[in-house]
């Protein structure tokens, strides 16, 4: 027995839906962010990122990165076992009162990553519900998904965003049956916004409890950076809301805040939080720190909305096809996954721009696009040579503009 053509199969299928996966090796630069060093096949060259996921260029703080070397260089570099034996160090603590305070919730819990809290937060509450309903969103990102699964009890997916569709789907059932809605607060592919109040309502007449995630949101909405239902003055009616301290934050990790019982039931029962090691210390005195910042300092948000506003106008008023988005997500449509992935070769290898295509499964197949996140470190200059770089490939690699297509019609 062979088992090689079992793996060069389902490479071979990837590579024929033009959706085999090509990692950019990067060299970030602190201090000089959104720039880059890209290790490409003919050596070192520089580069401008545009579309990484520490939105707001917290990793690179002098603050966040000070703490993380101070905090390694006085209490070493890993945590030294689980959070049960022996790995609850003081940083861990201090960031755990410091985001459930970001949240205004009496308790939080630090995972691994947003994907196992999620994994392991949404599975463990629904389990420790009898007959427990989930109430999906149709858009939500696949660790919710994975949560779900593990739940192990009854789902139903409400189409995205439609609050019609999910009040259908929670009058269907009797009143004293456990609920527990999942969604998003701001989908990070489309950047389009949950109606968080409305659902907040509907949980309220409906007797559901709400697990919301904000880990695009956390950091860059609100006015301490609390995220959407902060924004939305909502926050005191969602019952548990999960996060990351990987994107905003600019470090590493994932999170859940809620109620003390809740809390202290996900930390007694969820086996992907006991059964793992705690985050180094410095990790967590650095995620403290920009979680610190964010609260204080509205510069970041402020800032980054302007770039993301002007990005938009710059790209639109150049016919590119940006989707629509209310928020720091700008998306522009491609449609199709070879071209998508040729139009992101071009404007690495040639300009210097990166932006990493977005194909299938992590969109709809003819959606396929490029995810544009500004920050509040991208210029007036880089904006200007990204849309004239994005209007070169876009003529190679054969796409439409927006003004050509309305002239043909
Ligand atoms: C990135 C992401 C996560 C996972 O967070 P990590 O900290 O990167 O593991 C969870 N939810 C959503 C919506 C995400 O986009």
């Amino acid at each position: 027995m062979t088992y090689d053509h079992f793996f060069s199969a389902s490479l071979a299928r990837l590579h024929a839906e033009h959706r085999y996966r090509v990692f950019a090796d990067i060299e970030r630069i602190a201090g000089r962010f959104p720039h880059a060093l890209w290790h490409s096949p003919d050596g070192p060259r520089p580069i401008v990122i545009w579309c990484s996921n520490d939105y707001l260029g917290m990793g690179q703080d002098p603050k966040v990165i000070g703490a993380m070397v101070e905090t390694a260089t006085r209490m070493g570099a890993g945590a030294g076992g689980t959070r049960n034996i022996s790995g609850t160090h003081h940083p861990m603590v201090e960031l755990e009162r410091e985001i459930a305070d970001l949240h205004g919730k009496e308790a939080a819990l630090v995972f691994t990553s947003g994907y196992v809290s999620n994994q392991a937060g949404i599975a463990t509450i629904a389990k420790l519900m009898p007959n427990c309903l989930i109430l999906s969103d149709a858009w939500n990102h696949n660790s919710m998904i994975e949560g779900v699964r593990r739940a192990g009890v009854e789902k139903k997916i409400w189409r995205h965003n439609d609050v019609d569709h999910l009040e259908e789907l929670l009058a269907a059932e009797i009143l004293d049956r456990p609920k527990l809605i999942v969604f998003e607060a701001l989908y990070s592919m489309d950047g389009d916004v949950a109606p968080v109040e409305r659902i907040c309502e509907l949980a309220e007449h409906y007797g559901a409890m709400t697990y919301i995630d904000e880990v695009h949101s956390a950091g860059m909405y609100g006015r301490r950076g609390a995220g959407i239902a902060a924004r939305e003055g909502v926050l005191h009616k969602i019952d548990v809301v999960e996060g990351t301290l990987a994107k905003a934050f600019g470090c590493l990790g994932g999170y859940i805040a809620a109620n003390a019982d809740i809390i202290d039931a996900v930390r007694s029962y969820a086996p992907g939080f006991i059964f793992t090691t705690a985050l180094p210390p410095a990790v967590c005195a650095a995620a403290t720190a920009a979680i610190r910042h964010l609260k204080s300092s509205q510069w970041e948000r402020d800032r980054h909305q302007e770039r993301a506003a002007q990005v938009k106008s710059v790209l639109n008023a150049a016919g590119l096809p940006v989707m629509p988005s209310e928020t720091h997500i700008v998306p522009l449509l491609v449609g199709d996954p070879e071209k998508c992935k040729e139009a992101s070769n071009l404007l690495l290898a040639e300009h210097g721009i990166y932006v990493q295509p977005i194909n299938y499964p992590t969109v709809p197949r003819g959606t396929e696009r490029l995810r544009i996140t500004p920050t509040p470190y991208h210029d007036d200059g880089m904006i200007d040579a990204l849309a004239q770089a994005l209007l070169g490939v876009w003529g190679r690699v054969g796409l439409p503009l927006r003004h050509r297509a309305l002239a043909a019609e």
